[in-house]
């Protein structure tokens, strides 16, 4: 134990923690990675650690209006392809309680990052994002050298910041007090690994004998995400179902044999919720505010809802909200497969969502099908994101697979009872409600098949008839903690396990 001068209160040590990551809320976000960024890095410098952390200037950052100041115009990145120079940019998360002061650096490169979309636009992904993520991982690591900030951990998230450890260990050229550092890789969704042709292992100016199957190679292809997996110090994920679920064959995604072989360094800790930012009764999106001990505002919510979705103020009515990118991951088709069965039991169902073009025609053609029963916004909306977590009674989340999950922690805070398919993070934050013991905070089904949804969702409409019931299972819900607290400590560990066996 050591006392840190900075606070004058007694901290173990502080530790110097860089995050790399492509998405950080509120800057730049397309689902939960973001939002856990953002969350964690915060907690973690409130107990007194130098957490920072580099994300790309894409255009939507450029356009979001945020206050940047400009530390360096010529970082120096040296590339396979020649030297490329970045301008970097500083700012904060100001505006929020805790501390002002967590740097998130931002790496303008306009070549690659000013665009439209983070990873792609409606024609796919970009076809340079092997070179933009390349890019981006020695921009970081030049970030550190420039600023003679010498992290000791560099805590790395999903494929696009994958190459980061392999290049800790083995790019010719770091700056030794760079290279000395360890690395924590998090696997936020293990499906999505960063393929490209072999060429892409050319670019990254690693060693050739990586390129093996013991390496990077997989089947022949550039494998961004093997390079985190196995270099590494330590690996996490963002639950412990999904930590067992991904050395199966079934949800390993073809790396679950790499998992396997990592599995002592492999741990899964929960995300938690910042709920600063999701608490319905501050919440500045919403119509009205409340909380478990008065919950009169929820029902002003549920009608602005409606309205928003231009359907009848139908009250008594069962409201089931989808929040959800449009991918097969999220089990969407099972919903739209099941509409006629839901709509039988007297639901209404509010849809926001965007992703695959299949899954957008399919909802907006049920939107214009049912439009009284079933209302539809395709797009990104956070506003109103918040304004169905609210203004719900119930949310669906019949995910395939969920690594954590936060829209259903979300939902739990607002008394919007989630029904969830048993899978990773769901499985392990949901627990089915007893009406005899009255214990349990949502409704699980096992198959991921229509059947299986509506059979859980007839469960939540019976309990629902029962004013009592389902009041107790809004409390239930609402008393739930997901706060980052526990979580963080277990990062903390791991940082300190990772330096350790450096
Ligand atoms: P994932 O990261 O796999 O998309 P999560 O449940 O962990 O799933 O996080 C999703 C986050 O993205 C939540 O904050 C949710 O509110 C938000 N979100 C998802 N789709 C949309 C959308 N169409 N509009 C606004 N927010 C969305």
């Amino acid at each position: 134990m050591v006392v840190s001068e900075e606070r004058g209160d007694s901290v173990e040590e502080r530790l110097r923690v860089l995050f790399v990551t492509a998405e950080v809320t509120p800057f730049a976000r397309t689902g939960g990675l973001g939002d856990m960024t953002a969350a964690l890095s915060q907690v973690l410098s409130a107990l007194g650690h130098d957490v920072r952390l580099v994300i790309p200037l894409y255009q939507t950052v450029r356009d979001g209006g945020f206050a940047l100041t400009e530390v360096a115009t010529d970082l120096s990145v040296p590339l396979v392809t020649g030297r490329r120079t970045a301008r970097v940019w500083q700012g904060s998360f100001a505006g929020r309680e805790g501390p002002a002061d967590v740097p998130v650096y931002f790496i303008e490169q306009d070549d690659y990052f000013a665009r439209p979309g983070l990873y792609g636009d409606e024609t796919g992904d970009y076809a340079d994002n092997a070179q933009r993520f390349v890019f981006f991982c020695r921009a970081a690591l030049a970030l550190a050298e420039r600023l003679e900030w010498f992290p000791q951990v560099f805590h790395c998230h999903d494929w696009h910041t994958a190459l980061v450890p392999a290049f800790l260990r083995f790019l010719p050229g770091l700056a030794a007090r760079v290279s000395a550092a360890a690395a924590l890789f998090t696997i936020h969704n293990l499906a999505y690994q960063g393929w490209f042709p072999a060429w892409a292992f050319g670019i990254t100016g690693l060693p050739l004998s990586l390129f093996r199957v013991g390496g990077v190679e997989f089947f022949g292809l550039m494998n961004f995400m093997k390079a985190g997996l196995y270099y590494a110090d330590q690996l996490s994920t963002v639950s412990p179902t999904y930590a067992q679920e991904i050395c199966t064959p079934e949800l390993g995604f073809g790396l679950d044999g790499v998992l396997r072989d990592r599995r002592e360094v492999l741990t899964g800790i929960l995300n938690g919720v910042d709920y600063q930012g999701w608490n319905p009764a501050t919440d500045p999106a919403l119509a009205a505010h409340y909380s478990a001990a008065d919950l009169t505002g929820k029902a002003v919510c549920k009608r602005a809802l409606l309205r928003t979705y231009e359907m009848p103020e139908d009250l008594a009515a069962p409201l089931v909200g989808l929040i959800s990118r449009f991918v097969d991951q999220k089990g969407v088709d099972l919903v739209a497969d099941a509409i006629d069965r839901l709509l039988t039991l007297g639901l209404r169902l509010v849809v926001l969502g965007s992703g695959e073009a299949r899954y957008e025609r399919r909802f907006a053609e049920l939107g214009r099908r049912y439009p009284a029963r079933v209302g539809v916004r395709l797009g990104f909306n956070d506003a109103l994101a918040h304004q169905i977590q609210a203004g719900s009674d119930c949310l669906l989340m019949p995910s395939r697979y969920e690594p954590c999950g936060l829209t259903q922690l979300y939902s739990l805070r607002y008394g919007t009872i989630p029904t969830v398919r048993a899978t990773g993070g769901l499985r392990d934050t949901v627990t089915p409600f007893d009406p005899a013991s009255g214990q349990g905070t949502g409704f699980v089904f096992q198959e991921p098949r229509a059947e299986a949804l509506v059979e859980a969702v007839g469960t939540a409409r019976r309990v629902f008839a029962d004013r009592q019931a389902w009041l107790r299972l809004m409390h239930n819900a609402m008393a739930q903690d997901f706060s980052w607290g526990q979580s963080a400590t277990r990062y903390l560990d791991l940082y300190r396990r990772a330096i350790a066996t450096r």
